[in-house]
């Protein structure tokens, strides 16, 4: 199944996605319990769920599917092998002392509020960066939480999938060790819009791409991920309990901004669009706007 988080006449709900007549069918709930966004459904069985009548995508506003988690959004970082060449080679790579391809899953994390929605500007502050880039990539949702979680296990922990552009000021990347702030910048985290279910797709043979104002700039498949999804969660819940509605963005294939030569940094009215086969399209319009 494919969840919406939306506003009709100002109130936030969620409901059921219908890509064949691009309708939305809301879930019989409260605005107060829908304020998490999909979240309000994790952990609850799908079929018991009711479902109102269908209304037009285009005649709601679409939120995040998680508009402000509840904590942090974990990522990983180089974590497709020719990504993490061309990253290591791009002199904005503090970690490429430990070598081009790491050794074991780097993490990091991005603010929860700097989640934006399908369709918002991610504004581009000059007097803060001249360096913004794109990263498309697969994020899992949590649906179980726990500890000390065991690869074999691992996927009994995921409720489904979204779609994450992990917005990223190289040059603040690059003068600080510790990536949170050139990844946490308000508005770099463009998310959704739907949440699919585990069972919708194989996030083992997953494609997806990313476009730049209409050219293709990254092209892969989930099966080139260094560390796969088990590996990712066993990794960030040995010590660190993992909780429902956790989001792990779990990196991006080559083909950044930072990978040309000379970088392709994004520019005031850029639109980059990210799809994945299976969970559908994120786009958002890049804006600068002076502080
Ligand atoms: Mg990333």
């Amino acid at each position: 199944m494919k969840f919406v988080t939306f506003r009709l006449g100002g109130e936030r709900r969620i409901g059921v996605y219908e890509a064949a007549d691009q309708s939305v069918r809301p879930i019989s709930m409260s605005s107060a319990e829908a304020t998490v966004g999909v979240g309000a459904v994790l952990g609850r069985d799908p079929a018991s769920l009711e479902l109102l009548s269908a209304i037009p995508l285009d005649s709601v506003v679409l939120d995040a599917p998680f508009p402000r988690p509840s904590r942090n959004i974990f990522c990983v970082g180089k974590n497709y092998r020719e990504h993490a060449r061309e990253f290591s080679r791009s002199g904005f790579d503090s970690s490429a002392t430990m070598g081009e391809v790491p050794k074991a899953p780097i993490i990091f994390s991005k603010v929860p509020e700097c989640v934006i929605a399908d369709g918002d500007d991610v504004i581009i502050d000059p007097s803060v960066s001249d360096a913004i880039d794109y990263e498309a990539e697969l994020a899992v949702i949590i649906g179980k939480g726990g500890r000390n979680i065991k690869t074999e296990d691992a996927m009994d922990h995921v409720w489904g999938y979204t779609i994450v552009n992990d917005v990223t000021a190289r040059d603040l990347q690059g003068r600080y060790s510790q990536w949170l702030i050139g990844k946490s910048q308000d508005t770099f985290c463009p998310m959704g819009p739907i949440a699919v279910t585990a069972d919708e797709i194989d996030v083992a043979n997953t494609k997806m791409r990313c476009l730049v104002n209409g050219e293709i700039r990254q092209q892969a498949n989930t099966q080139d991920l260094i560390f796969d999804i088990p590996t990712i969660i066993a990794t960030i819940s040995a010590g660190v309990t993992l909780v429902p509605g956790d989001i792990i963005a779990t990196g991006t294939p080559a083909g950044v901004g930072i990978g040309f030569k000379p970088p392709k940094y994004l520019r005031d009215g850029d639109v980059v669009r990210i799809e994945i086969d299976g969970i559908g399209a994120l786009e958002n319009r890049f804006v600068e706007r002076r502080s």
